[in-house]
């Protein structure tokens, strides 16, 4: 009680301090928690039939776009693209109209490969034709430019004008039992992803890029990687970073074949490619193929919406979900509808729930930005885009907070935090989370990558402090084993289905709860002065220290 009593004159003591130093202490009125019923009011309309499963350029975004600035209007809150609350985000689609050939030559006889069956391959420059013309192979490992890890596959390299070609996964993915190791052992990293090479090997020079496939690391198998590169493929229209003209999977059987005419074997090159100071490989074959490209422009939108900070209204929070999914999709029990009520209709109705709070709540120091954007599901393209042309500077955001499926099966009493271990953002979503009475749960798929699957990579990408909270699985309502079945049911029956759809069914609590904890990570965040940093060994640390 004394004790009590003495904080109690002290507290009163600074108050007074700082009254006396701040001429309008201001009292925060703590906002409404956030509503469950309003998050799935939010979802039902979004993943409605009338919006058609929220594809990019189709009349279903300019619903979404419409619904999304008309609720951030009415909250109160600012454009937040100078005058506008829509940042154009140019797309292009791409389609491969020609089902080229891949040929291989070399010693022995021509090697045919047969264009989605043997390999796969597209261009994202705007071109009507692409091609390789007798272009050397250069087997280059793991791709992997990684000075600080004391890691480089392109040291000697020679590959300007030639094709890299390149393994799947990180080079301790193997030779790591656990988590140890430079590239995290069995967790994927940043340099593991086929997305990273594919760039890396453009900023190296390449004429383009194969890809080796291999189940286990790639995480899927070759027929996922030849449905989702034999159907039009999208990109930013403008050159946001170098490209390679051609690039693309070449099959495992395919890939033995073609090393065994070089002498060689994949078992061999990938040990070779797993060790420190590996030297890349020219393969003394050669590669031929002809793309003919149809490309087709579309005009889709990021919605922007801030609430300006009182004190620092140039340094921001900046909370994201992506507002769109896959469209039309191939029908499933006469229903052709991809509605993605969880993805991401659900993330997108916590940041409409999140703005109304945070405006509820009154303008902090910092500003808070949210912002919806496109075409996530056609490779983040739209938080790509807002990368290149973001709307607070890089040095002066504070820290991304993605939302990319709020739980639909309840409460839970654990927090899951994908790819933990990178930023002190996540400190403080544990901290917080300990009050809320939950823990930390590990993430229960370090080896798929999550953390470069959705839009907080391309944040990460820029230096800001990225977090991705995922779904808790030990419910409140039945635990573990009931979260783990209803999340396995899910993967199994509904991602990327139409069956992931809203229905009275699915318990927004968990969504609200999950809510709760991102609105008090955002509003401690945007009321320091406080830098939140990446680990020491995070892939995001130099690009965060050349902004700041
Ligand atoms: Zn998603």
């Amino acid at each position: 009680m004394k004790k009590h009593l003495l904080a109690v004159t002290l507290g009163l003591a600074a108050l007074a301090a700082l009254a006396a130093c701040n001429p309008k202490p201001k009292k925060v009125p703590s906002p409404p928690p956030l509503s469950a019923a309003a998050l799935s009011a939010h979802v039902k309309t979004l993943a409605s039939d009338a919006f058609e499963g929220r594809s990019p350029g189709t009349p279903g975004e300019m619903k979404t776009i419409e619904y999304l600035t008309t609720q951030f209007r009415t909250a109160g809150l600012e454009p937040g693209a100078g005058d506008s609350y829509l940042q154009a985000v140019p797309l292009v689609e791409t389609s491969v109209t020609n089902a080229p050939a891949l040929s291989i030559t070399g010693p022995g006889a021509a090697q045919s490969l047969v264009f989605a069956k043997d390999w796969v391959g597209f261009s994202n420059q705007a071109l009507a034709a692409q091609a390789w013309a007798e272009l050397p192979l250069v087997f280059v490992g793991y791709g992997v430019t990684a000075p600080e890890r004391g890691w480089n596959d392109y040291a000697k390299a020679n590959i300007r004008g030639k094709i890299a070609v390149i393994l799947i996964n990180d080079p301790d993915f193997e030779t790591s039992e656990g988590l140890e190791g430079p590239f995290g052992g069995k967790a994927m990293s940043y340099f593991g992803r086929w997305t990273y090479k594919l760039e890396e090997a453009a900023r190296q020079g390449a004429a383009g890029a194969l890809i080796i496939h291999e189940t286990l690391p790639a995480a899927y198998g070759w027929s996922v990687v030849t449905s989702s590169w034999s159907v039009p493929q999208f990109a930013i229209a403008e050159d946001v970073a170098p490209r390679l003209p051609i690039q693309g999977w070449i099959s495992g059987e395919s890939a033995n074949a073609m090393l065994a005419r070089a002498g060689l074997t994949y078992a061999g090159l990938k040990k070779a490619a797993q060790k420190k100071g590996f030297v890349a490989r020219p393969l003394g074959l050669r590669a031929s193929t002809q793309l003919a490209i149809a490309t087709r422009q579309i005009n889709s939108y990021n919605v922007a919406a801030v609430i300006r900070g009182e004190t620092r209204p140039d340094e921001a929070v900046i909370y994201s979900a992506h507002w769109d999914h896959l469209g039309r999709c191939p029908p499933v029990d006469g229903d052709d509808i991809c509605n993605g009520a969880l993805d991401n209709a659900s993330g997108t109705a916590g940041l409409i729930e999140l703005a109304r709070a945070f405006k509820a709540q009154g303008p902090q120091q910092r500003s808070v930005m949210f912002l919806a954007v496109t075409a996530e599901e056609k490779g983040l393209l739209g938080s790509a885009y807002y990368a290149a042309h973001p709307l607070f500077a890089p040095g002066k955001t504070v820290a991304n907070i993605n939302m990319d499926g709020m739980p639909i099966h309840g409460p839970s009493r654990d927090i899951v935090i994908v790819g933990a271990g990178k930023n002190e953002v996540e400190d403080v979503a544990v901290r917080l989370a300990g009050i809320q009475g939950r823990t930390l749960s590990p993430d229960p798929f370090p080896e798929r990558g999550h953390y470069y699957r959705s839009d907080q990579f391309s944040f990460a990408k820029i230096g800001i402090p990225a977090l991705f909270v995922g779904a808790g699985l030990d419910l409140v309502e039945g635990g573990t084993a009931r979260g783990k079945a209803l999340e396995d049911a899910f993967v199994e029956n509904s991602y990327h289905k139409p069956s992931d759809q809203w229905s009275e069914n699915l318990d927004f609590a968990g969504a609200a709860q999950d809510g709760q904890l991102l609105f008090d990570i955002g509003r401690e965040l945007a009321d320091t002065a406080v830098w939140p940093a990446w680990h020491d060994d995070a892939e995001f640390k130099a690009a965060r220290d050349a902004t700041r």
